[in-house]
């Protein structure tokens, strides 16, 4: 029996799952459930009443007809690396894709993969043939599924966009049980809404990804910066021209001892950047006019790699990405305006609850929006963006302290008129949803009723309707 309720505030209702049962192996033991109760985030616990790992396109199929006929609610996870429960449930069924990974053959530069392989092993598979996907997250254990369904930034995306701006083509179960084949020519609603889309109108089996030759060797320069407006400056640039493979920059707090001992506002109050510039090539580089016109910085280093190690590098094993289960993740990642960008970012640094980790990873990064394409991934308007990220791993003890400084860290990005990237910490309200997507919202709702009549996927995070009055 199944108690399908809370998500959605219904009240409980109980469900036979016999008729699941014998439809898909599912495990609803203790161990089986637990093990699906938490995501990176450690901050949301739920706890399925069941688990299916399907082991075929068809098990998800008959696992959304089943929770369709039976009106309860099913949460679609891939590695859970979400932070606030967006691939969670309490009492529902919890759909774990990870079972699904096969991988294709590489044709006409595309690859077919199911959604829950982990780019790990699509980079691995592909770059073994002299590709890699034009867009790499800097954890690569999370699934293409989960991936595609908030975006996927990289540090290439100043060049192609998201993740979600690389797949030409997506296999689906809507909430309504239809498998549906969507593109840009078919289904293209399906396509727009699933893109990004947070697993809200139907389940991606698989994905049609686009790939990109790789140059055998890299070169990657490292520049130091003081000052934000001088970073900015220089990423604007190298943004521009796209003379650069993948661009990052990181910014570090200045912890002077004594500012620290007197706890003068937080760490990140003065700081200073560094920006690490990529370029990929083959035969001899010439290095002359690599850091051409870029003014604002001192160099610290160049390294020499193979573009095989790119993926896997040190860049990706920093503390934000240790999985810790002792340790919880409340992120705040949003995308900024690019007006005044350096002030703003200031600001929000400067706000940071003064108890943050000095290790907490801050991220900054820049791209010109004509490079993006998904709608369900929310964009402020102009031409540059400003990606920005601040990641902190603490202990459980500390988020009472930590969360509120965190929150109105948040609340200041969109205020700023940036947007929250929906992988993160979280919480909604329905205007805020509403805020969130702007003149989209409408198709929002559209695309729901459409694909998800009853309302049975990922329930509670996004929340359509105002809450009823106390
Ligand atoms: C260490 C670390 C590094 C990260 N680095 C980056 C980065 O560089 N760039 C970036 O953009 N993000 C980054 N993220 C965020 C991460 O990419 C997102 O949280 C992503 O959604 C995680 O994928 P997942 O497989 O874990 O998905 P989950 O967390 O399991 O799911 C995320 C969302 O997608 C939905 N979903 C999952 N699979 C499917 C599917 N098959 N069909 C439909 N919906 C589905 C879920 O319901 C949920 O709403 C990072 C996260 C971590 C923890």
């Amino acid at each position: 029996m199944l108690n399908v309720e809370s998500d959605t505030g219904a009240p409980v209702r109980v469900v036979d799952i016999a008729p699941l049962r014998a439809a898909v192996a599912l495990r609803d033991d203790d161990e089986g459930r637990e093990a699906a109760s938490i995501d990176f985030g450690r901050l949301v616990r739920k706890t399925p009443r069941a688990v299916v790992k399907p082991r075929s396109p068809d098990d998800v199929r008959r696992t959304v007809d089943f929770a369709c006929r039976a009106r309860c609610p099913v949460a679609v996870r891939g590695a859970g690396h979400s932070q606030a429960g967006q691939s969670l449930t309490d009492g529902g069924i919890l759909l774990d894709m990870t079972g699904l990974d096969r991988i294709g053959e590489i044709r006409d530069g595309a690859v077919r993969v199911q959604a829950g392989a982990t780019w790990r092993k699509l980079v691995r598979h592909v770059q073994a043939r002299g590709y890699l996907p034009p867009v790499l997250t800097t954890s690569l254990d999370v699934t293409v599924g989960g991936t595609l369904s908030t975006g996927g930034f990289g540090a290439s995306s100043h060049r192609y966009g998201a993740q979600s701006d690389n797949v030409d083509e997506l296999v689906a179960v809507a909430g309504d049980a239809r498998r549906l084949r969507c593109s840009r020519a078919e289904n293209p609603a399906l396509f727009d809404g699933v893109r990004g889309g947070l697993g809200q109108f139907a389940v991606i089996t698989e994905a049609r990804i686009r790939l990109r030759r790789a140059l055998p060797r890299v070169r990657t320069f490292f520049l130091a910066y003081d000052d934000i407006e001088a970073l900015l400056r220089d990423q604007r640039q190298v943004v521009s021209d796209d003379r650069f493979e993948y661009v990052a920059s990181t910014c570090f707090p200045r912890t002077v001892g004594l500012a620290r001992l007197l706890a003068r506002g937080s760490p990140f109050a003065e700081r200073r950047y560094v920006m690490s510039l990529t370029t990929e090539f083959d035969g001899e580089l010439d290095a002359g006019g690599a850091l051409a016109g870029l003014r604002g910085g001192r160099l610290l280093g160049v390294e020499d790699g193979s573009a095989r190690d790119v993926p896997f590098g040190p860049d990706r094993s920093g503390p934000g990405n240790r999985d810790d289960r002792s340790l919880a993740h409340p992120w705040i990642e949003g995308i900024l305006p690019w007006r005044d960008a350096g002030r703003r970012v200031a600001e929000v640094l400067a706000g940071l609850p003064r108890d943050l980790p000095t290790d907490t990873a801050v991220l900054l990064w820049s791209a010109r929006r004509d490079r993006f394409g998904t709608p369900m991934l929310a964009l402020p308007a102009g031409e540059m963006l400003m990606g920005f990220a601040v990641l902190p791993a603490v202990k459980p003890e500390a988020l009472a302290r930590l969360l509120p400084g965190l929150e109105a860290a948040g609340r200041r990005l969109t205020a700023m008129g940036g947007k929250r990237y929906l992988s993160g910490w979280i919480d909604y309200d329905h205007e805020q949803w509403r805020d969130h997507f702007g003149e989209l919202w409408p198709r929002v709702l559209e695309w729901k009723a459409s694909f998800d009549p009853h309302g049975i996927l990922n329930p509670g995070f996004i929340r359509y309707r105002p809450a009823p009055p106390a």
